[in-house]
């Protein structure tokens, strides 16, 4: 079917910004102003929560919040149901002491998003390469009221692990560019995504998949690191299941002690998984999550969690 017709299907989501109001304010809100708890498809008006993620609210695509004070007030953040899973999936602690880093941070909805799980305490560094984008972040963070991120006009991959202001790093978000081949409301992104040419599309997801394994890499040199979540909005195995097989293998991984943590830690209710052919073990694609565009009502969209080879005991104690 036509990409309109798919994104139609499509919940309208919002996230509930944790860091300002609680989802149960919001749910009152809601209900306030005459939505009912029927789900987004049932009537105009119907509304729900999310079933995996906590702070995600589904309302009827024809919902349109862009103008509504509560967007313009950052106590609601316009985001994915997929884009929601890389944080939760991170899960970083809510504690003085925190230290974490998202690598790839513009616009700054996983940012916030963090920032919210973490109850705006401990340390967020956020990184992003580019001048303009990097802007477009800070205002993100404004508007969505982050007390404990910092913003770095920086890239990721000049970043010392060693320097003294990371040491104490524990999660990474790496949710770097992609060939956005999974998102299915922007158009635009899918025609630059496909040519007419295979060879030259194999050799641009070659490109961006070499340049994400570097970015995996060079995460887990970071000395205290223990979890190290990286997600794309692409549907290609060449980057999910090719980079994260390749990662396992790499010096960094194999002197570190990294490996892909058990479905049970990665969102284990969601059906979808990785693709078993393009892994190494059927094992590591439980592991991994999957979204697709045609059949699970969000962006199409990869998640996998690397976690050191002591971090499932320590969980277990
Ligand atoms: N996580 C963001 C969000 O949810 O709003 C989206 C991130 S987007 C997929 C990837 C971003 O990473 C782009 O803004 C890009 O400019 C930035 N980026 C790419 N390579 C980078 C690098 N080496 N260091 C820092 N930022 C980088």
């Amino acid at each position: 079917h036509s990409e309109d017709a798919r994104a139609a299907q499509i919940p309208r989501y919002i996230r509930v910004n944790t860091a300002v109001w609680t989802v149960d304010e919001a749910v009152t809100e809601f209900l306030s102003r005459g939505y009912v708890l029927s789900g987004p498809f049932q009537s105009r008006k119907g509304f729900a929560n999310d079933e995996h993620i906590p702070d995600l609210l589904l309302f009827p695509p024809h919902v349109h919040f862009a103008d509504d004070p509560l967007y313009t007030s950052g106590k609601i953040i316009l985001q994915d149901k997929a884009s929601c899973f890389p944080a939760c999936v991170l899960a970083p602690p809510a504690a003085d002491d925190s230290v974490v880093i998202d690598a790839t941070a513009a616009p700054g909805n996983k940012t916030s998003h963090l920032s919210a799980l973490m109850s705006n305490r401990g340390k967020l560094f956020a990184f992003e390469r580019d001048r303009k984008r990097f802007s477009t972040l800070k205002k993100m963070l404004a508007k969505a009221h982050c007390r404990n991120v910092e913003p770095v006009n920086a890239d990721f991959l000049t970043v010392s692990p060693d320097d003294v202001k990371f040491r104490q790093v524990t999660h990474i978000l790496l949710d770097p560019s992609c060939s956005g081949s999974g998102i299915v409301n922007r158009l635009d992104y899918l025609l630059e995504a496909e040519t007419q040419n295979a060879e030259e599309d194999r050799q641009r997801l070659d490109k961006l998949a070499s340049f994400q394994l570097l970015m995996i890499r060079h995460a887990m040199k970071f000395p205290s690191v223990r979890r190290i979540v990286y997600s794309t909005c692409s549907i290609h195995a060449t980057e999910n299941e090719h980079v994260v097989r390749q990662a396992l293998q790499t010096e960094e991984a194999l002197g570190a002690g990294f490996r892909l943590a058990p479905r049970e830690q990665v969102l284990p209710q969601w059906k979808r998984r990785g693709i078993s052919e393009e892994m190494n073990s059927p094992a590591d694609a439980q592991s991994v999550v999957r979204c697709s565009p045609d059949e699970d009502a969000t962006n199409g969209f990869f998640v996998s969690l690397f976690v050191r080879a002591d971090e499932t005991k320590n969980n277990m104690t």
